[in-house]
């Protein structure tokens, strides 16, 4: 009989493979292992750290040369982590001073692991498992532990966490899925398995250690369940959904350098949102125009203190390259709410979806908002840029910003430093506030840019990240449509153009609507581009204004959402 365990998705997808556990105790093979003496040990550790550097060097390589990017950087990380005194002064000592190497190198890492892991930073606390992962990979080279043959059926690695080499080292496929007890979307083996395109399912927690080694499982990263042992009639269930998902990549993959255009012409930008400037070159196999989205707020975590407009100016520009010629919205920073940031010393808030956060931080520390300002102008040299301000509630943040720009530029001309007077300056429409006060605020900006994840939030006040009153958080409330569709006419009145970054974007059904109420530009995560595309290419803009009409008599979310279905 088969078993079910429900989990978070982390990346969707149907897949069926053959459990390969991971991350498992290195306990039996310490319990044998003889140790020798410290200088036998010292020497059994620097042989393992020359075998294991030459093994990323030759891995990190290979990536490369599949394009590979993301990550190959990942892995090269690896590679200077296994070299950084932090962690190999660490090994040293400890390898003198136990005698025995394999013990000291997981010592040493658990060490290291522990300091990261206390660290505020939620970015800093996933590297702790990067360093766990190079004191494990030592150990074995040093035990003699041979990594598990893979056979003829593709993986699914199966673990409470799992080492980013792991999913790294086993080729496409070879590799079915991934399944995590541990609940985080944001390590770095799910952010290789996303940009590997791997099904994932993350959260089960001790669950993992149920599943057995070996063991044929159907993956279901739509709704984060895993199937152990399907019987035939479930996989039967599945094999048409897996083929469906077959058909729609080969559709998609066809789709990537056609325009976003409606059956009568009228074509809609679909950009992507990004966290890093690496995601922008990687958005580029789902045939994104720009980027509507850049979280810059990400180059400010995991660090000790801010990066420098040097720094900042480096990345914007590798962002804004990667555009090739299209718009790149990079969004100052988003800091507080769930994105607390420790060197900034913001004190803890009862509230912080209602406090001190985004632009209300940006003007009141000029210390950190102008080295911003000033890196994506002078970035702006290099390709099209636009500025885009989070969570602006009124019209003088809108004017304070303008300010801050102003004052930018002079500073710029006053350090004859090169930049670009084309970079666009626009806010986000994602307060009820800001979307009931558009008409006013269209006058002081280039464009708005709709950021429904807060919207949705503040017009129902629903939490986003409660998943207690979760089935009230909908986009297709009218209240949401309501204000979506006055900020977009307000937009088009005044001149300005109009997008949306929040995740409704990523809704085909949504798309059509809102390209219905005359928006111009879509931002989603890239992956999500060619579902949207597909939608809009097989409309006419004629019906998608018919069914506009429609859906704006509605009075429920739920209403709209069946029509929408059955319509489209
Ligand atoms: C939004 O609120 O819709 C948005 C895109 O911003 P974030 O999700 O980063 O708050
Ligand atoms: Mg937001």
């Amino acid at each position: 009989m088969s078993e079910t365990i429900q989990g978070q998705i982390a990346l969707a997808g149907i897949s069926i493979g053959r459990i390969m556990k991971v991350g498992q105790s290195l306990d039996g093979y310490m319990a044998e292992y003889s140790s020798g003496s410290a200088d036998e040990e010292m020497e059994k550790l620097n042989n393992a750290i020359d075998v294991l550097s030459s093994e990323i060097d030759d891995s990190v390589e290979a990536m490369r040369n599949a394009g590979q990017e993301e990550q190959a950087d990942i892995m090269e990380a690896h590679s200077f982590l296994l070299m950084d005194p932090m962690f190999a002064d660490l090994a040293a000592d400890k390898t003198k001073e136990m005698s025995n190497a394999p013990a000291a190198v997981l010592a040493a890492a658990d060490e290291a692991a522990e300091l990261l892991a206390g660290m505020d930073d939620e970015y800093m606390r996933e590297r702790a498992q990067d360093v766990k992962d190079i004191g494990k990979r030592l150990a074995r080279c040093i035990l003699g532990v041979k990594a598990p043959e893979i056979g003829d059926d593709p993986v699914v690695l199966c673990g409470h966490e799992v080492e980013p080499s792991a999913v790294a080292n086993i080729p496409d496929g070879k590799i079915a899925g991934m399944i995590m007890g541990q609940g985080s979307t944001t390590c770095h083996a799910v952010i290789i398995a996303k940009s590997r395109d791997i099904v994932t399912v993350v959260g089960i927690g001790d669950s993992t250690e149920s599943i057995p080694d070996q063991a044929r499982v159907l993956l279901d990263g739509n709704k984060g369940l895993i199937i152990i042992d399907p019987s035939p009639e479930e996989l039967a269930a599945y094999e048409e959904k897996i083929a469906e998902e077959k058909a729609a990549k080969l559709r998609y993959e066809a789709l990537r350098d056609l325009p976003a255009e409606t059956t009568d012409g009228i074509e809609i930008q679909l950009a992507a949102n990004i966290g890093l400037p690496e995601d922008a070159e990687a958005a580029v196999k789902y045939g994104n125009r720009g980027v509507g989205l850049f979280r810059s707020e990400f180059l400010f975590m995991g660090r000790k203190e801010m990066p420098s407009e040097e720094e900042q100016f480096e990345q914007y520009k590798r962002a804004i390259q990667a555009c090739q010629g299209e718009l790149c919205v990079i969004r100052t920073m988003d800091i507080g709410g769930d994105k607390p940031l420790a060197y900034l010393n913001i004190p803890k808030e009862d509230n912080p979806f209602l406090g001190y956060r985004a632009v209300r931080i940006s003007l009141e520390r000029p210390e950190l908002f102008l080295p911003q300002l000033k890196a994506v102008l002078r970035a702006g040299v290099f390709g099209k840029a636009a500025i885009m301000v989070p969570m602006v509630t009124c019209v003088d943040e809108a004017k304070a910003v303008r300010s801050m720009v102003d004052r930018a530029r002079a500073e710029l001309d006053a350090e004859n430093k090169e930049y670009s007077r084309a970079v666009q300056l626009g806010i986000m429409v994602e307060t009820p506030a800001a979307a009931v006060m558009a008409p006013v605020l269209a006058k002081y900006v280039d464009f708005f840019s709709i950021g429904t994840n807060d919207l949705v939030q503040y017009t129902l006040a629903v939490d986003r990240i409660n998943p207690q009153v979760s089935k009230l958080y909908d986009h297709f409330n009218p209240a949401v449509l309501q204000l979506i569709q006055r900020t977009i006419k307000s937009g088009a009145d005044n001149g300005k153009w109009v997008g949306m970054c929040g995740e409704m974007a990523s809704d085909p059904y949504a798309a059509v609507i809102l390209m219905a109420m005359g928006i111009s530009e879509l931002s989603m995560s890239a992956p999500s581009i060619p579902k949207v595309k597909e939608k809009i290419r097989a409309v006419s803009i004629k019906e998608a204004e018919k069914h506009l009409a429609q859906v704006m008599q509605m009075e429920t979310g739920a209403e709209i959402r069946e029509y929408l279905r059955a319509a489209l």
